[in-house]
């Protein structure tokens, strides 16, 4: 989607510090971390937040999971612990609007969520 920042990310318009990808997902370390490992995954395809599901989009979104807990892995962090999170719309805190899971993780994450 043009004028999109993830899209252009997938496109590598602007490059993005990559720490995972396959076919239909990419993840990259986010640019304001909040904990020592914050990583964002994305679907390859644009999807505005998580209200514009489509129940053909039900594997894709399974696939962040997949995603996350391989990268925990992959970071070390998935004995110990970490959290993935989906923001959406304004209440949500959502200001990136292509559908993003964040990791976050290295740290103990406080509950519930400020
Ligand atoms: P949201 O609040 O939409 O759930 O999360 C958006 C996230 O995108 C924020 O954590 C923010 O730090 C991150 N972000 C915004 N712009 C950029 C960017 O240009 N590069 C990267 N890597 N992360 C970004
Ligand atoms: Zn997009």
């Amino acid at each position: 989607m043009d004028d999109c920042l993830f899209c252009k990310m997938v496109a590598r318009e602007i490059e993005p510090d990559v720490v995972y990808e396959n076919d239909d997902v990419l993840a990259f370390r986010d640019i304001n971390p909040q904990a020592p490992v914050h990583v964002l995954i994305i679907p390859k395809r644009h999807i505005s937040t998580l209200n514009d599901l489509q129940p053909a989009d039900a594997a894709l979104i399974g696939k962040l999971s997949l995603a996350a807990a391989a990268i925990a892995r992959q970071e070390g962090i998935a004995e110990d612990g970490y959290r993935t999170l989906i923001n959406t719309n304004r209440e949500g805190g959502q200001v990136v609007f292509h559908v993003h899971m964040h990791l976050v993780g290295g740290r103990r994450m406080g509950w519930p969520p400020g």
